[in-house]
């Protein structure tokens, strides 16, 4: 694939610093880290950005008047605006960042707070079922705890082309009627790496179906635009996007409805994992998404067609193209497959005996999805040509 050996050509001079930025990886260069749709590894400028936090001005936000206590606030609400910029949020005066511990929380907070208040008898939503379990369970909840109050909701499956490549959007436009309140969807496939192509959920749904997205595996990786989307909330986890554990945000663009308000006393704000995560919004913008979506959609591409060509291995989920113009689907990150007689859990065993740390699991994919496990690699911008051709190679010897 000479596009794909182009593409990591041109880019390999502006990778290889920014792979030198994360500590652990230079620490352990006989280990490949190929699982970041999981979590990502950290560069230095994050680390030391929770160090300078936590050493100069520790202390509660939008609590006490004292110098501490005010550059926690400040750093807090700097933050709220540094997600919106990120999201290329075309009118942050009308939206709002709800900081939550990740994707799930996030969902669920959209579904309980948000959805619930706002569904009537007969009313319909439309989710996926076979995306993350994170983006179906809490619109299930949502359904059960109306139907406890004698309110009954239909949920209706966002349909997918052929099982495992992106949304289907006739097979949408037959789904949605008058009744249609909501859709939830996810911007990148967290088993079959494939875009779903969310912008073309509105033309579907109209200008007044408030749309959800699910942005667990785009964020950080690809230029995300929410007005090239044109949807309603984007939630995330902070970890995906390389701040600490336990950070993530609910943005919810205040247009369609009333503004995101969720209810109950929040408490106290993890002030270091949000101070974490703008460090991260910062250096992800600096390295540039586009390029690092150029970068880990070639080292995919590569790896896809390297399976592709042994017998031995199942590819899962779209094909992949680096062609613009492709009527393929472009595969982002990240590559799902099976051996077909080694099972998945011990093949991930077997890799990591090769230095190759991957997950191999069911990887909390909703019931609908994979009956089987598989082998994921998902990879990021300290990932290399030399990993994926070491990786490719040891799984060349195990056909
Ligand atoms: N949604 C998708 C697409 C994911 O890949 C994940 C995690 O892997 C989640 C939601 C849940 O994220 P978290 O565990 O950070 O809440």
């Amino acid at each position: 694939m000479t596009d794909v050996a182009d593409a990591l050509e041109q880019l390999r001079s502006w990778q290889r610093p920014l792979r030198a930025q994360f500590p652990i990886v230079v620490a352990n260069p006989e280990l490949a880290y190929l699982d970041s749709a999981a979590t990502a590894q950290k560069p230095g400028a994050v680390l030391d950005a929770v160090q300078h936090y936590l050493t100069t001005s520790n202390a509660n936000a939008g609590r006490g008047s004292y110098p501490w206590a005010n550059a926690t606030t400040a750093a807090v609400e700097r933050a709220r605006e540094r997600v919106k910029r990120f999201l290329g949020d075309p009118a942050p005066d009308r939206s709002s960042v709800h900081f939550t511990s990740g994707t799930s929380e996030g969902l669920r907070t959209v579904a309980r707070d948000w959805l619930a208040g706002r569904l009537s008898d007969g009313d319909e939503i439309v989710v996926p079922f076979a995306d993350h379990e994170a983006n179906l369970a809490p619109w299930l909840e949502v359904r059960q705890l109306l139907a406890r109050q004698g309110t009954e909701i239909r949920v209706r499956e966002l349909p997918y082309q052929d099982g495992s490549g992106d949304y289907d959007p006739a097979a949408l436009a037959a789904t949605v009627g008058p009744r249609t309140r909501f859709v939830a969807a996810t911007h990148v496939h967290h088993v079959y790496g494939a875009d779903m192509n969310v912008h073309r959920i509105r033309r579907v749904v109209g200008p007044d179906v408030p749309i959800c997205l699910d942005a667990a595996q785009s964020i950080g990786h690809l230029p995300l635009s929410v007005a090239g989307l044109d949807v309603d909330f984007v939630v995330f986890s902070g970890h995906k996007a390389m701040a600490l554990p336990g950070t993530g945000a609910v943005w919810a663009r205040g247009r369609r409805g009333p503004e995101f308000r969720p209810g109950g006393w929040a408490g106290t704000p993890n002030t270091v994992g949000i101070v974490s995560l703008a460090a991260a919004l910062d250096w992800l913008g600096a390295a540039g998404t586009d390029r690092i979506e150029a970068w880990t959609v070639a080292l995919a591409a590569r790896l896809t067609d390297g399976l592709s060509r042994l017998d031995a291995y199942e590819v899962l989920g779209c094909r992949s193209s680096l062609a613009a113009d492709s009527e393929v689907q472009r595969r982002r990150s990240i590559v799902a497959f099976r051996h077909r007689e080694i099972p998945s859990r011990d093949l991930g065993f077997i890799l990591y005996s090769h230095g190759f740390m991957v997950r191999s699991d069911g990887h909390c994919q909703a019931g609908a999805g994979e009956a089987d496990g598989s082998v994921r690699v998902s990879l990021h911008v300290h990932n290399t040509a030399e990993e994926i051709e070491g990786l490719l190679a040891t799984l060349i010897n195990l056909q």
